[in-house]
């Protein structure tokens, strides 16, 4: 059996907030099919990506902090998945298999994350097989970059922080930290891997409309990753939620990390506004930590409430 019919089923009931039917998994069964039984936290990293924790320890501390349904989101990988479905179902927490894709709007990098989808699909492999390849080329042209400034070791670094995980920016700054050349991955951004920055190295990540089919084509649902985080202006935002909904996305991130509740009344201003000028409903709202690590507090496991009114992306599962 596919790994997501095995670790999320999912009910679709006419007329009411579908939400998963923890009933055939017996350890679930505590949980009740009260929607508040619901501590949803669809957004985090492990170690199979940029994340810190192994997808078995993060799961346990998912647990920990009352998560019920957790997607682990590692960026260009399902590689964290069976461990994380291992241990999700030894503890008792409802897995949604899931992604968190690299991609471009225009010239412009997005994020978008696929819930729910099949990590057997061929077209999803083929999406994974291209950023690998993306990432490794990136990684080299960074450290070439690094060790041109004098950084020697940069690649050799990065890869042994990175393990068995997917290669990203991330590992560049920790080894940079590590080696006492920074004080914090913040400042690795800031001084040398961020925009405009010496190692600010350009990738064409496949646009945002063929990463949007190759989520559907996997069977799983399109969210638009922390839609505040792009430093659009209004404008511009309104463009990207347009162009997402048109090209087929199905939900955003309406709360991701710590947020401001005006800047989350905006955004939920602007999906309203955008859905009526497509006369047509809402995105479904989904929400996470986006956590990578302890020691963040800002970006911790756990669960938020999604304001009343909006259509849950977990209405969209098992499908
Ligand atoms: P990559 O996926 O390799 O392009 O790297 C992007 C990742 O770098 C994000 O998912 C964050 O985890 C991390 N990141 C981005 N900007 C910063 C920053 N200013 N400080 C620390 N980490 C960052
Ligand atoms: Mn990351
Ligand atoms: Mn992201
Ligand atoms: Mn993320």
């Amino acid at each position: 059996m596919p790994l997501r019919q095995q670790h999320l089923r999912v009910v679709q009931k006419p007329g009411v907030t579908t939400r998963p039917n923890l009933s055939e998994n017996p350890e679930l069964k505590a949980l009740s099919a009260a929607e508040e039984a619901i501590c949803a936290d669809l957004h985090c990293h492990s170690t199979a990506s940029d994340g810190i924790l192994s997808p078995a320890a993060l799961v346990s501390r998912a647990k920990s902090r009352g998560v019920t349904l957790l997607a682990l989101t590692d960026h260009d990988t399902v590689g964290g998945l069976p461990e994380a479905a291992a241990a999700c179902r030894r503890q008792g927490v409802a897995l949604v298999p899931a992604i968190e894709f690299s991609s471009r709007w225009g010239k412009r990098p997005v994020h978008i994350v696929g819930l729910d989808i099949d990590p057997n699909s061929p077209a999803l492999r083929e999406g994974i097989a291209l950023r690998e390849r993306l990432r490794r080329e990136r990684a080299e042209r960074i450290a070439t970059r690094l060790e041109k400034r004098g950084f020697e070791g940069a690649l050799k670094g990065a890869r042994a922080l990175a393990g068995d995980g997917v290669i990203g920016r991330p590992h560049f700054a920790r080894w940079l930290v590590q080696q006492g050349y920074v004080e914090d991955s913040g400042r690795a951004f800031k001084r040398y891997l961020g925009a405009g920055k010496v190692a600010d190295v350009k990738v064409e990540w496949p646009q945002l409309s063929e990463t949007v089919a190759c989520i559907r084509a996997a069977n799983g649902v399109a969210v638009l990753a922390h839609p505040l985080k792009y430093n659009l202006s209004r404008t511009q935002l309104r463009s990207l939620l347009r162009d997402f909904a048109m090209a087929g996305g199905e939900a955003i991130e309406l709360l991701c990390g710590r947020q401001n509740p005006v800047q989350t009344r905006e955004l939920r201003q602007l999906m309203e506004a955008v859905a009526a000028e497509l006369a047509r409903p809402p995105l479904h709202c989904s929400l996470g930590s986006d956590f990578h690590q302890p020691e963040q507090p800002w970006r911790e496991l756990g669960c938020v409430r999604l304001p009343e009114g909006v259509q849950p992306v977990w209405a969209l599962l098992g499908r």
